[in-house]
């Protein structure tokens, strides 16, 4: 289905991209999305840059279409633009929008111009029992309408014991039949650490998906754990990069960064680290996908002052994100609320939009952990390394959750 491009060079130029971006990058013999656009879009679009994904030895866009709760199953437009300009990477999660995620991948590969081996589909399993794991693996690959993924994740993985031989040799038979081509995890709570390391020492796991932003480029314990999965050839990937900020979106408005928005400035603050092969965005919108291109395309990289500016931003707004480290705040709450969770929920709602979803993931907390007042949150934000308000934002959560 051949189409115009939404995106104009026009767009770009006003974005951000520089002239010196806007070169064709070149035919990639790895993953062949120019080769397969001969003609117009090849030589007329630029192409996002690529970096290597670790061992997988596969060139990726440093930008994916990520987490995207809100596609048309019918046919996507965005993936189509997204894939005019080499972001060809999709990343799906069993559990995003009931499955419609991979639906809408399928639907979209079905019905475009694009064949299913000119994009690199990934998904995730959010049941970490190998069984269940195999079970979810196959009611997706149904809805993908694709004999497999390029890439399968155990989705939001806490518990290194998941990593043990019944799942490698799981994975090992997934890959020998062919469902799947690589395997890893992404991780975005408290012990990012312990499970970079665990994937570091774990010679079957390609690529790891795990929270990094700006904000964290001084954690050293991150840093090691990152150094440890470069070496062993683990393809890191960068998501909440614009931070997992709770609640304050208005406060975006109040910092420039340089000729960049927010919102760009702090993909280029990630894309900055070399280890990162790529981040992944929730880009629901074509004005969001329209400045990711631009911030990608634009190889000027962030200067002194821009990186100032993101640190004055990071020092007034660290108390609003949290990085769902329940095992820090949560032992001083004698009550069995889910403060990391719940604050994420918050932030779907408040900052992603996703009230829907926000509201389903949170009636899904145990009954328990969804009683938000009356309880003492003193002790539990003593403790914060961010001195996050807990309980403005649990009374927050109240109101949107329990109304
Ligand atoms: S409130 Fe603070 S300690 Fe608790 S999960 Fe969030 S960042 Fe971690």
């Amino acid at each position: 289905m051949a189409r115009k491009s939404e995106i104009s060079r026009r767009d770009l130029l006003k974005l951000g991209a520089g002239t010196g971006a806007m070169a064709f990058v070149g035919r990639d013999l790895l993953f062949p999305v120019a080769a397969a656009q001969e003609g117009e879009a090849a030589t007329a679009l630029p192409q996002v840059p690529r970096r290597i994904l670790g061992k997988t030895g596969q060139s990726v866009p440093i930008l994916l279409q990520g987490g995207s709760m809100s596609l048309d199953t019918r046919f996507d437009p965005k993936l189509a633009e997204a894939v005019r300009f080499g972001v060809n990477y999709f990343d799906a999660g069993a559990n995003y929008a009931g499955g419609n995620c991979e639906s809408a991948i399928g639907n979209f590969i079905e019905t475009s111009d694009v064949s299913r081996d000119q994009v690199w589909v990934t998904s995730k399993s959010h049941i970490h029992d190998p069984l269940g794991l195999e079970q979810t693996l196959d009611e997706g690959l149904i809805r993908l309408k694709s004999g497999y993924f390029d890439m399968y994740f155990l989705h939001g993985l806490k518990d290194p014991l998941f990593l043990d031989a019944e799942m490698k040799n799981l994975v090992e038979r997934l890959q020998k039949e062919g469902k799947i081509r690589h395997f890893g995890f992404s991780c975005h709570d408290g012990n990012v650490v312990e499970l970079l390391n665990k994937a570091a020492d774990t010679a079957w796991i390609d690529a790891v998906m795990f929270r990094y932003n700006f904000d964290q480029y001084g954690n050293k314990e991150l840093n090691d754990a990152m150094d440890r999965c470069f070496k062993a050839g683990v393809g890191l990937i960068a998501m909440k990069t614009q931070r997992s900020e709770v609640s304050f979106q208005k406060e975006w408005q109040k910092f420039a960064v340089g000729k960049w928005t927010k919102q760009q400035a702090v993909l280029k603050a990630v894309w900055a680290d070399e280890r990162i092969a790529a981040a992944v965005s929730h880009m629901d919108t074509f004005d969001k996908l329209k400045q990711n291109i631009a911030a990608a395309l634009d190889d000027v990289e962030l200067g002194q002052a821009e990186w100032e500016e993101l640190e004055r931003y990071g020092a007034a707004t660290r108390s609003a994100a949290c990085d769902g480290c329940d095992h820090i705040c949560g032992p001083a709450v004698d009550e069995p609320v889910q403060i990391g969770a719940t604050l994420r929920y918050l932030m779907y709602h408040d900052v992603y939009g996703e009230q829907e979803k926000a509201r389903t993931l949170f009636r899904k907390l145990p009954i328990e952990a969804q009683r938000l007042c009356g309880i003492d949150y003193t002790a539990a934000a003593a403790r914060c390394p961010r001195g996050v308000d807990i309980a403005r934002h649990m009374q927050r959560a109240a109101e949107v959750f329990q109304a």
